[in-house]
């Protein structure tokens, strides 16, 4: 299987090698020539599949980069933690992926990426330099996943007003191979100094890699979570469509689901919701995309993106291009899109509604970003009264105690620590300041890695 550029101006690469570079030399995002087809076999197997033979399976379709044993060792490893499909109320569910190590969906991509990047570069006998920016979550996710991993450097940049203090400290406390820069600007900051330093040949030598939602490796275990929940709640093996719901910011998540989708995934819908950044329901809607400078402050944090690199997969999926700063060249087929996705912008106001109102009713806690997406749900079916009782899942994408104050503030309860995040207060911090300024920043990473 190769990799092509969505900018169409680089040469076609194998899995391996878009795992390494993440970014395109032509600063476009990798994605597969074709998407491999889900069989009609593992349709049917699915529901009874561990997740990590279910993972191993479907990444596997993606190429021999790794073999089908590698495959399962990885999986194996990186998820040796529960996958809870919980049941809210008739047949909708949400689906928990805050069960790994940082507590948020991140893990499921990082822990693969972690392990099969380790593997090329002992392989290949290379070093890398991982570098990354986070909007809260990827750091900590990233920086446990290779902690400790040889021959790999990591360094995250996050907005230092922009991340939870727990944030700051899963990642903060580490130590060992992994270093982090607080950035006095927002996540759209700490992308654009990531993305110029990917393009600084000037840097060549410094063997840059991302473990952003730009590499590819973030997506093919990101569609994996979809099949799983889907073969649990639909007979999937005779077509039962379901709607599947992702609250989302940088748009990687919800392209694993649509790579999955795309596979042969029975989806009726998928329903996009994001916070007040609204930039993607809006171009939904109108056709014409405009990227929100600054991007606006939300409770759902890892979700303040005003311009998401994956919007360049999706359009290039539907036929159209949009380049890395935001120029839509070539519209995509909006027809198809309008089909496929219901996208919908949730304020803080209606998140904080929802967490109440699904705890009080059902008893389940949310947090702030699976309550954007439980909002937005429950906006479609009141829209659709004949999708009502299909079945359906939405995306917990971390855990609540990840938000203690606004949980407690607005449910009364204190949501109870799940172990990794036990003693984390007290913990030393190390990091490093910067502002928002490239050559600092480039000096800073010649300084050190060099
Ligand atoms: C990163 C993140 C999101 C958004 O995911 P994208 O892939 O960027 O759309 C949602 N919720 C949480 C908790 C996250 O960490």
């Amino acid at each position: 299987m190769k990799f092509y550029s969505t900018n169409k101006m680089s040469p076609e690469v194998s899995l391996a090698e878009a795992l390494l570079r993440g970014q395109a030399p032509d600063k476009g995002l990798y994605m597969p020539v074709r998407v491999p087809q889900l069989s009609s076999e593992l349709l049917q197997n699915a529901r009874k599949m561990s997740y990590p033979s279910l993972a191993a399976t479907v990444i596997s379709m993606y190429g021999d980069t790794f073999s089908a044993e590698e495959l399962l060792e990885i999986c194996t490893d990186a998820y040796d933690f529960d996958v809870p499909v919980e049941k809210v109320t008739g047949r909708r569910h949400i689906l928990r992926l805050d069960r790994g190590p940082s507590a948020s969906f991140k893990d499921f991509a990082a822990r693969f990426m972690g392990r099969a990047i380790g593997r090329l570069v002992s392989r290949q006998n290379r070093e890398l330099l991982i570098l990354t920016a986070t909007s809260g979550d990827t750091g900590s996710a990233v920086a446990h996943a290779f902690l400790g991993v040889a021959g790999i450097r990591v360094l995250v940049l996050f907005p230092k007003d922009e991340v939870s203090e727990r944030q700051r400290k899963q990642m903060t406390t580490l130590g060992n191979n992994v270093s982090m820069i607080s950035v006095d600007g927002k996540f759209d900051d700490c992308q654009a100094l990531v993305k110029r330093a990917f393009a600084d040949s000037d840097l060549a030598s410094l063997n840059l890699s991302s473990a952003n939602s730009i590499n590819i490796g973030r997506l093919l275990p990101q569609s994996v979570y979809y099949i799983y929940a889907a073969s649990r709640i639909a007979d999937i093996a005779n077509g039962e469509k379901v709607i599947v719901c992702v609250p989302s910011g940088n748009f990687g998540n919800l392209m694993g689901a649509v790579l999955a989708y795309k596979g042969g995934l029975p989806v009726e819908k998928f329903v996009v919701a994001t916070n007040a950044n609204d930039e993607v329901p809006l171009f939904v809607e109108s056709g014409m995309y405009q990227k929100i400078e600054p991007s606006r402050v939300c409770i759902s944090n890892a979700m303040n993106v005003g311009h998401p690199s994956n919007l360049a997969r999706l359009v290039d999926l539907y036929g159209g291009h949009i380049d890395e700063v935001g120029n839509l060249t070539q519209k995509p087929d909006m027809a198809a899109l309008r089909r496929d996705f219901y996208a919908v912008s949730i304020s803080d106001d209606e998140t904080r509604a929802t967490i109440k109102l699904a705890y009080k009713k059902y008893g389940t806690l949310l947090e702030p970003h699976g309550a954007v997406g439980w909002t937005g749900l429950e906006k479609y079916m009141d829209a659709t009264p004949a999708h009502q009782d299909m079945a359906a899942v939405c995306l917990e994408t971390a855990h609540p105690a990840k938000f203690p104050d606004e949980v407690r503030s607005i449910t009364g309860i204190d949501p109870p620590l799940p172990d990794c995040l036990v003693g984390l207060e007290s913990k030393p911090e190390a990091f490093d300041k910067m502002n928002v300024d490239y050559d600092e920043f480039k000096s800073y990473l010649t300084g050190k890695y060099q």
